[in-house]
C-alpha cells in the first residue's frame, strides 16, 4: 500500500487449506463449581453457588417465541427456514419433493377426457423473444470476477459458480455434519490453560462480533469449554448468541461496577453446550464514565475472569468500537489479541492507534499480552483490492494472520436476526465452514509450542 493508501500491485492469492483435526482430549473432565457441559440447559447449567437468573423469553421485536425465527424477514434460500423445514409463501408447509403429495417428477396434464395430452412446445408461443448475444470472441472469459462483468459478458449474481456461493449440496450436507459435530467428539485440541482472548479493533462494523461468536459456537461444538464476554453495551454478542439481555438481567456491568462474580451473570447458552455468555445490557453504556472513579479501574475484568481458573479453555471477549476503559479492561484481562481486519480500502488505517495501546498496555499493565492472531473478514474475491489488502496484511504481520480468510457472505449476516450463529443457522455454507477452519486453526496453534510472537 502507499502511503497515501492506494494499492496498485494487486496480487492473486487466497486462502489455503487447512489440516485436520489434531489429537483429541478427553472431554470428561469436570471443573468443581462449574457447571458440567452439555447435559442439561437452564437455570440448572449456572453454577452452583450461584442466585439463579430468571431467563426471559427473547426480545419481542419480531420475534416469534416459540421459535425464535423473526416472522417478519424472509425466508432462508431454498423456501427453508432456519429449523430445516419446508414452507410455501403462506408460512405453511409445503410438500417436499419425493414425498407421497407431490410425484417425484412432472407428468403431462389429463385432457378432458382423462387420457393425457403432451405438452408440445408452439413456436407461437414466444413471438418476440429475445435474440441469443454471442459474446465476441475476444472477450474477456466470464470467470474474470477481477472486474464488474459488462456487456455480453455479464456474469449474474446469483449465478452459482462463484467461490463465495454455497457449495453443491452433497458437499454442503457433508460440510455441516462436520461443523455440527453431533457425536460431541473432542475434535478441537483443548488448551492446557484457559485462552483469554481479547477480539478488538477500534474501527466498527469489521467482524469483531461475528468472529467471537462464531469462534466461540465452533470452539464449543468441538468439545471446548468457551466463555464469551460481551464488552459492547450494544449487546450484539448476547443478542447473536440468543441470550436475554434487556434492562434488569445481571451482565458485565454488574460484575466492572459491582464486583458481582462472573459466574453469577453467566448464562448458558441454549442448544451449545459447553458454551456461556457473560451479557451486555444498556446499563454497560455508563460504565466508561463510571469506571473512571473506581479502584483498580483497568483490572476489574481481569480479577473477574482470574476468579474462574481453569473452567474455561477460552474466553473470548467482545470489545466496544473504541479504545476506552472497556477495551483497557479487556486488554489487561487477556492474553492474547485477536484482530479482525476487513478486507476494505481503510482496513489498515487506525490499526497503528490499536497497536500503540495494545503496547502501552503490556508496558504497564499486562507484560503477558500479545498479538496472536489476525484475521481477515469480508473477503470479496471478486475484488483485487481485497486481495491487495490480504497482501497487505500478511506482509506486515506475517505468520498471525490465520491461513482461513471468512468470505463475505450473505448467510453470516442473516445468521444473527435468527438468534443463532451461522455455524448452525446454515453449517453448510462457506461461512460457517470458513469459521470453523478458523477456530481449528487457533485450536491447533494454541497446543503448539509457544512462541514469542509479540506486536
Ligand atoms: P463489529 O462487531 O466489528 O462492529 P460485526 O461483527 O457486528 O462487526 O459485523 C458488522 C456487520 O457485518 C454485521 O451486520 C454482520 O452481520 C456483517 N458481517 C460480518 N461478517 C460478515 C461476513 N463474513 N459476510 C457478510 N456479512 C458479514
Ligand atoms: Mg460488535
Amino acid at each position: 500500500m502507499h502511503d497515501d493508501g492506494r494499492y496498485d500491485d494487486p496480487r492473486v492469492t487466497g486462502p489455503g487449506g487447512r489440516p485436520s483435526a489434531a489429537d483429541p482430549v478427553s472431554r470428561e473432565t469436570t471443573y468443581p463449581g462449574w457447571p458440567a457441559g452439555g447435559e442439561s440447559r437452564g437455570p440448572s447449567t449456572r453454577p452452583p453457588d450461584c442466585d439463579p437468573v430468571v431467563r426471559r423469553d427473547p426480545p419481542s421485536v419480531g420475534v416469534e417465541p416459540t421459535s425464535g425465527v423473526p416472522r417478519n424477514l424472509p425466508m432462508a434460500r431454498d423456501g427453508r427456514d432456519p429449523s430445516g423445514r419446508a414452507a410455501d409463501a403462506t408460512g405453511g408447509p409445503v410438500p417436499v419433493r419425493g414425498s407421497a403429495s407431490v410425484p417425484a417428477r412432472l407428468e403431462p396434464s389429463a385432457g378432458p377426457s382423462g387420457t393425457a395430452v403432451p405438452q408440445q412446445p408452439t413456436p407461437q408461443a414466444v413471438p418476440d423473444a429475445a435474440p441469443v448475444v454471442v459474446p465476441p470472441s475476444d472477450a474477456p472469459p466470464a470467470a474474470d470476477y477481477g472486474d464488474e462483468p459488462t456487456g455480453s459478458t455479464y456474469v449474474s449474481r446469483e449465478t452459482p459458480t462463484r467461490e463465495e456461493d454455497d457449495p453443491p449440496l452433497a458437499m454442503e450436507a457433508m460440510r455441516a455434519v462436520q461443523i455440527l459435530n453431533p457425536s460431541g467428539e473432542v475434535t478441537m485440541p483443548r488448551p492446557a490453560r484457559t485462552r483469554v482472548m481479547c477480539v478488538a479493533n477500534q474501527k466498527g462494523g469489521v467482524g469483531k462480533t461475528t468472529t467471537t461468536v462464531n469462534l466461540a459456537v465452533a470452539l464449543a461444538l468441538h468439545g471446548n469449554r468457551v466463555l464469551v464476554v460481551d464488552l459492547d453495551p450494544q449487546g450484539n454478542a448476547s443478542t447473536g448468541l440468543n441470550v436475554p439481555h434487556h434492562t434488569g438481567v445481571p451482565d458485565v456491568y454488574d460484575c466492572l461496577i459491582d464486583s458481582v462474580p462472573l459466574g453469577d451473570v453467566a448464562q448458558a447458552v441454549e442448544g451449545i453446550p459447553n458454551l456461556w455468555c457473560v451479557p451486555a445490557t444498556i446499563d454497560l453504556a455508563g460504565a466508561e464514565i463510571e469506571l473512571v472513579s473506581v479502584v483498580a479501574r483497568e483490572s476489574r475484568l481481569a480479577r473477574a475472569i482470574a476468579a474462574y481458573p481453569g473452567h474455561f479453555d477460552y474466553v473470548f471477549i467482545d470489545c466496544p468500537p473504541s479504545l476506552g476503559l472497556l477495551t483497557v479492561n479487556a486488554l489487561v484481562a487477556a492474553q492474547e489479541v485477536l484482530i479482525p481486519i476487513q478486507c476494505e480500502y481503510y482496513a489498515l488505517e487506525g490499526l497503528n492507534q490499536l497497536i500503540n495501546n495494545i503496547n502501552l498496555v503490556r508496558q504497564h499493565l499486562n507484560p503477558k499480552l500479545e498479538v496472536s492472531t489476525i484475521l481477515l473478514t469480508m473477503y470479496d474475491r471478486r475484488t483485487r483490492l481485497a486481495d491487495a489488502v490480504e497482501q497487505d496484511v500478511r506482509n506486515h504481520f506475517g505468520d498471525k494472520v490465520l491461513q482461513a480468510v471468512i468470505p463475505r457472505n450473505v448467510r453470516v449476516s442473516e445468521a444473527p436476526s435468527y438468534g443463532q450463529s451461522v455455524m448452525t443457522y446454515d453449517p453448510g455454507s462457506r461461512g460457517a465452514t470458513s469459521y470453523f477452519e478458523a477456530a481449528q486453526e487457533i485450536a491447533e496453534r494454541g497446543v503448539m509450542e509457544p512462541v514469542s510472537r509479540n506486536a
